[in-house]
């Protein structure tokens, strides 16, 4: 199909990303790389120079956004993970980051939140208009301190500082703010810092807090700064969400270590949750090592009087799994925002596209409503991009990122997640992805 640079999609049912059910009998114009006007076929008359196409029986929605995703480009498996990502070259690292986020955006997430150094470049090659790609928000590399989530151990200092793909290590108020002035310098849209350990390794236990509250403070003062920037903070223990929360952080990354009070803080403040449920409840069984790979692992000998106590026989992964989904569940039934994260790494281990459509599942499978968890990865994670002006809803004056749907999206979250049921992609107006294929 030839999209012109006015049309019309007439006769279709509209799922506006509010979260609520299809309108039918509904046209949508599109002027450029915007919607021009939504309204009912009763109210439609025809433009003069428009094109119309008859999308009867069709659905429309706005695009997916996966509010967080790391196009790192690097292959790894649970034995080796980081390791043998940091290993390649960074070039060939870039060069397979742009099959990554078309892979995303042929699942019909149209825009992704990165945190990668990738990111940063990705969305100016994108934005070009030459490649189809999603639009990316980039956070570029987060902020680690020396010893946390994103230091990798096994080598030296210096190669994790030149080399790196997601993390850049900063430690203390003046360092931060020199990482954040960087990050912004590069292109960053946001700033991700890694307020809690995430269990990459033995001192890197997602129960340890890695930075103090003024570091955290300092990270988001300096930030929001320029206006508009907002602040992701990974924070799986609850002293690590309270801090970020009260340094005054946006959006809460895993968060599984919710409470009542934690929970309604966060509604108070309007801060968004990012539960990555898909990677959490699956940890175990997807994310470890087990048995003879957990042999080949790299983990040193040395820092073993961390986790030496700690079984993680099944009653210890059941419980865990289990405090992840309770804290979600609390999460939605105080009402705290939740926007749809997959926590995308890399691929064997999570393939990408997939994985950001899988955690649609995931949130319906722990208690959301088919239109919930749609408005999670519409409307709840354009406002997690700090995009939610632009991109999110079908609504005049915002951007055209439209999926079109051969079948009703909200009657089972099986639709969405099947490719084969999106017949166009459109982003900014333009024809991306027709029935899996790329329109350019
Ligand atoms: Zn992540």
């Amino acid at each position: 199909m030839l999209l012109k640079d006015h049309y019309v999609l007439l006769n279709v049912s509209v799922v506006d990303g509010y979260g609520g059910y299809p309108i039918e009998n509904t046209f949508v114009e599109v002027r450029e790389n915007e919607i021009a006007a939504v309204d009912s076929m009763k109210a439609y008359k025809k433009k003069p120079d428009i094109q119309e196409v008859d999308l009867d029986g069709y659905y429309v929605m706005p695009g997916l956004n996966d509010a967080h995703v790391h196009l790192a480009g690097g292959r790894g498996d649970f034995v080796y993970g980081e390791t043998e990502v940091l290993a390649e070259p960074k070039m060939v690292r870039a060069m397979r980051s742009v099959y990554e986020a078309q892979k995303i955006l042929k699942r019909g997430f149209t825009s992704v939140r990165d945190i990668s150094w990738n990111g940063l470049y990705l969305k100016r090659i994108f934005g070009e208009g030459i490649l189809p790609g999603p639009r990316v928000i980039a956070c570029g590399p987060g902020l680690s301190r020396t010893g946390g989530h994103s230091d990798l151990f096994q080598y030296t200092e210096d190669y994790v500082k030149e080399q790196h793909f997601w993390g850049v290590l900063a430690d203390g108020c003046e360092e931060i703010r020199k990482c954040v002035r960087r990050n912004l310098r590069e292109g960053a849209d946001q700033i991700k810092i890694w307020a809690s350990g995430g269990d990459n390794w033995a001192n890197d236990l997602n129960t340890d807090v890695h930075y103090t509250f003024e570091e955290i403070k300092t990270c988001v003062d300096e930030a929001h700064m320029l206006k508009g920037t907002l602040v992701c903070a990974h924070a799986e223990n609850n002293e690590a969400i309270n801090m970020a929360i009260d340094a005054g952080v946006d959006t809460i990354e895993h968060g599984e270590d919710l409470d009542e009070e934690t929970a309604e803080k966060m509604v108070e403040k309007g801060i968004i949750l990012v539960p990555t449920l898909g990677m959490l409840v699956n940890w175990f069984t997807d994310m470890m090592a087990i048995g003879e790979d957990a042999e080949k692992m790299i983990r040193p000998d040395v820092f073993l009087h961390r986790t030496v106590d700690q079984k993680q026989d099944e009653d210890y992964q059941k419980k865990v799994v289990q405090k992840t989904i309770d804290s979600f569940c609390l999460a939605r039934e105080k009402g705290v925002k939740i926007a749809l994260g997959s926590d995308t790494v890399y691929e064997p281990l999570t393939p990408y596209g997939e994985y950001s459509a899988l955690e649609l599942k995931e949130m319906v499978k722990y208690g959301m409503t088919v239109p919930e968890a749609i408005k999670a990865a519409t409307l709840t994670a354009a406002e997690a991009l700090g995009m939610s002006h632009r991109i999110g809803t079908i609504e005049a004056g915002k951007n055209a990122d439209l999926l079109v749907v051969k079948k009703d999206p909200t009657s089972s979250v099986e639709v969405l997640y099947n490719p084969e049921n999106i017949q166009f992609i459109i982003l900014n107006g333009r024809l991306a992805v027709e029935e899996g294929r790329f329109a350019y």
